[in-house]
């Protein structure tokens, strides 16, 4: 059974419509309550998180990118494609059912332009036209921005949206491009050949979604044509190894006296001031005091629980969200920050 609350973010929707895309994956489309309607809304590229039941540890918790738009689609929808061997993608393409209740978090993620008026390099592979096809309907419908779109897939069949994307071509003549990559034709994509083909959009901002492999080369393609790291955003698609869905885990206590710096937290319109251990991390701190922190991974990669530094130094463990203009903002990831001065101000307000 869940231990995390509707008013933590947990909620049961109904799935109104199952559409097979390939062989392979599956679209859920959801259905949201009128009463849930504000905390369902998202902006493209977020993802939402379901709870997949589990006969061995009660749940697993996996992410899925919204590949609706905001800016067109009346419901939320994921694409799942099965992983050989997996898990939840499997379970998922073989039982859901139009009428089924899942159980997920609300909508959350950094991946995405921040505004829909700038020209963009989308690169993805698989199931990582997910949230890239969110972008894209976002960015034709709601913006002014050009599109570039790198698409690599095993082979013609398996491609995602295929129909979807030749349509938005169709009617966006000149502002939208798809560059497909079908290694049934070309092999495996090099950083050599994808760096050639996408030379002429380097200068845009990149967003890479796709297995750690082709985000690789991709990335080293960005590297050889001198792409600022601050202009590529990356989503990187793997499992989930915590269960956001589980009571959150407790510290021990056992923290050697000194070692504790004094943090101020604003968050949700109350401030609070805690002891905070010096190799504990501000999330775990947070929620050990009972305060409803946003979090999905706790691995930094999903960017859910970003918080500004106000006042005061910290570190990260490790960071996979943030890219350096944002760090240099004084933004940081709750799941990994430690204190590095006495006293500390975090402000929840992105
Ligand atoms: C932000 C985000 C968004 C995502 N969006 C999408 C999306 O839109 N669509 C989509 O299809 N996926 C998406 N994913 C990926 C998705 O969350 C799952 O990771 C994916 O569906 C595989 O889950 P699974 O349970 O089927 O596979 P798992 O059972 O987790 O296995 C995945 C792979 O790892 C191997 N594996 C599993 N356990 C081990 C082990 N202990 N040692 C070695 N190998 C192991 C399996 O054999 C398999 O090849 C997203 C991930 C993230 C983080």
């Amino acid at each position: 059974m869940s231990e995390r609350s509707a008013d933590k973010g947990v909620h049961e929707l109904k799935v109104s419509a199952v559409v097979e895309e390939t062989a392979d994956a599956r679209t859920l489309v959801f259905e949201v309550p009128d009463e849930l309607s504000e905390r369902f809304r998202y902006r493209p590229g977020q993802f939402l998180t379901l709870r997949v039941p589990s006969a061995r540890t009660g749940s697993v918790a996996r992410c899925y990118s919204l590949c609706s738009s905001p800016h067109c689609d009346d419901r939320i929808a994921v694409t799942v494609k099965r992983i050989a061997d997996g898990y939840a993608s499997n379970l998922i393409c073989d039982t859901v059912a139009v009428g089924d209740l899942i159980t997920v978090l609300e909508p959350s993620g950094s991946f995405g332009p921040r505004e829909l008026d700038a020209d963009v390099l989308l690169c993805a592979a698989g199931s990582g036209i997910t949230p890239v096809l969110s972008i894209i309907k976002s960015i034709m419908v709601g913006g002014r921005g050009n599109v570039v779109v790198l698409y690599a897939n095993r082979d013609r069949r398996s491609v995602i949206f295929a129909d979807v994307l030749d349509d938005l071509t169709y009617r966006y003549p000149g502002r939208l491009q798809v560059l497909h990559w079908l290694e049934s034709e070309r092999g495996l994509p090099t950083a050599a050949a994808v760096e050639e083909l996408v030379r002429p959009h380097s200068g845009r901002d990149w967003f890479l979604c796709g297995p750690a492999g082709f985000m690789t080369v991709v990335g080293a393609a960005a590297h050889a044509l001198r792409v600022p790291t601050t202009r590529i955003h990356t989503e990187e698609y793997r499992s989930l190894q915590s269960n956001p869905f589980d009571k959150p885990i407790h510290t021990n206590g056992n923290t050697p006296l000194g070692d504790v710096a004094v943090v101020e937290v604003d968050i949700d319109g109350e401030t609070h001031i805690l002891k905070w251990p010096k190799h504990t991390p501000l999330l775990d701190v947070l929620l050990d005091n009972g305060i409803d922190a946003p979090y999905v991974c706790r691995e930094s990669a999903c960017g859910t629980c970003v918080c500004s530094v106000k006042q005061g130094r910290t570190r990260m463990r490790q960071n996979e969200a943030l890219i350096d203009d944002e760090l240099a903002l004084g933004l940081t990831l709750a799941c990994q920050t430690l204190p590095e001065s006495p006293r500390v101000h975090i402000a929840f307000d992105q």
